[in-house]
């Protein structure tokens, strides 16, 4: 049984603090070279988004539409060379510009073809100055577009990391969470990633499908780690309003037995990766013990800014995060593509969050606890000259109180097993009220 007592446990997946929905317009639309003057360019991410797949999943609610129709990626791909110009200008030559790690994200990366993938990484390369083959590259890909041709670009030009999401290994389940696939062409396509030679293979997989047992989720489980992947993501499955599932959604099935099923699936993917000689990062992230040493985890960027193109993405100084417009309905996210494929002038910061210091200690906070290493309560107070269990009292101690604190005595905060299981209920708890407001206030579309 699940003890109704404790706050549900999926509540908001907290990859990025504060939310986008907590972003609004920026009335004085702030020049890049005023948003970026007298921030460290030493150690910076660079990071692109390319918001287009093949198939609109039932449980995505990222910024992405299905197909590209009349020549978009080329004319997407224009844009970004237009805004990383400006980005770049904006940066200004004042102080040396280097990168620590890139990505492509989306949407699906690969569903550019080979000599598109090419255009995006001379983006990179080329105008922003990354060297993508001494940094680490994270490329994120579905199976039907990991081609061979795609995968050669990408490892010709440096990726060290291949992220791809196939979710369930079971056909049903696939069909089911509104993603039609065959596992027969997904172990085709792990084949050729590793024919590729692209260093650390992450599998995403998902739990909480409807019709999904424990023994399918075992195969799913199973299935993946017969491909010795560096990593694996298990994540549970959200139903968001707008998305396919929403609409779809069995009503008989009791959102209770839901949570239940989710935690005992939890449970049994963490204890199953944990024998097969994985370790825990956070609630999600499993890499494997003798993985080659690899490029920064979700959050390991704790200070630094974060260079972002294309239409989704984020870009963090230590007092701005800014993007553009934000959507989840396919009309809006069409809209917002094709006004950003027509922009001309790059040269502001339009959309975006001040990130004041109980903001950043907030972030910092998040980003720390709910990695399974836990927050260094010295690094802390050196960064923000308080302590967390001063500035966030309350919050730590009905963390205690519930026993999803663990024992790790005084100057690391760690979550225990329990409380990493919860972590989608705890994130929430750290926000502040200005960003809950906004983040309520805001209208989805
Ligand atoms: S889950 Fe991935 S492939 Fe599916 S719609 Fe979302 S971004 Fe596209």
């Amino acid at each position: 049984m699940i003890d109704t007592a404790l706050p549900r446990p999926y509540q908001n997946y907290v990859y990025a603090y504060p939310h986008k929905t907590a972003y609004r317009p920026l009335p004085a639309r702030p020049a890049l070279s005023q948003v970026w003057a007298g921030e460290s360019r030493s150690a910076l991410s660079l990071y692109l988004h390319i918001p287009f797949c093949e198939v609109r999943c039932g449980f995505c609610n990222l910024f992405t539409r299905v197909g590209a129709p009349d020549g978009l990626t080329g004319r997407y791909l224009d844009a970004l060379t237009r805004q990383a110009t400006a980005v770049r200008d904006g940066l200004g030559d004042a102080e040396p510009l280097r990168f620590a790690n890139a990505a492509f994200g989306g949407g699906t990366p690969t569903f550019l073809e080979a000599d598109e993938l090419t255009r995006l990484c001379d983006i990179a390369e080329q105008i922003m100055g990354a060297d993508l083959r001494a940094i680490p590259l994270s490329v994120e890909a579905s199976p039907a577009t990991s081609t061979a041709d795609r995968l050669a670009v990408l490892a010709d030009r440096g990726a060290t990391r291949l992220s791809l999401g196939v979710q369930s290994f079971i056909d049903e389940e696939a069909r089911a969470a509104v993603r039609p696939q065959r596992r027969t062409d997904v172990e085709a396509a792990l084949g050729r990633i590793r024919d590729a030679g692209i260093p650390v293979l992450n599998i995403d997989l998902i739990y909480g499908i409807d019709g999904q047992t424990a023994a399918s989720w075992q195969v799913s489980l199973d299935a993946a780690l017969a491909w010795r992947p560096e990593e694996i993501y298990l994540y549970p499955l959200y139903v968001r309003p707008l998305t396919g599932l929403a609409r779809h959604a069995d009503p008989a099935v009791a959102e209770q037995d839901w949570d239940r099923d989710r935690l005992a699936r939890y449970a049994q993917g963490r204890d199953h990766l944990l024998a097969a000689g994985y370790e825990q990062v956070s609630m999600r992230m499993f890499r494997r013990r003798d993985a080659p040493p690899q490029g920064p985890d979700d959050y390991a960027c704790q200070t630094d800014g974060m260079i972002g193109l294309g239409c989704g993405a984020r870009s963090y100084t230590s007092t701005l995060h800014y993007s553009f417009d934000y959507a989840v309905d396919m009309r809006e996210v069409r809209g917002i593509i094709d006004t950003y494929v027509a922009t001309t002038d790059f040269g502001s910061a339009l959309h975006g969050r001040v990130i004041d210091g109980d903001e950043a200690a907030r972030r910092h906070l998040l980003q720390s606890l709910l990695q399974a290493d836990g927050l260094s309560v010295a690094d802390y107070r050196h960064r923000f000259g308080t302590d967390p269990w001063e500035d966030f009292g309350d919050q730590l101690h009905t963390l205690a109180e519930r026993g999803w604190l663990a024992d790790s005595g005084a100057d690391l905060l760690q979550l225990s097993a329990e409380g990493l299981a919860y972590s989608d209920a705890i994130g929430p708890d750290f926000f502040s009220p200005a960003v809950r407001a906004a983040m309520a206030a805001y209208e989805l579309r």
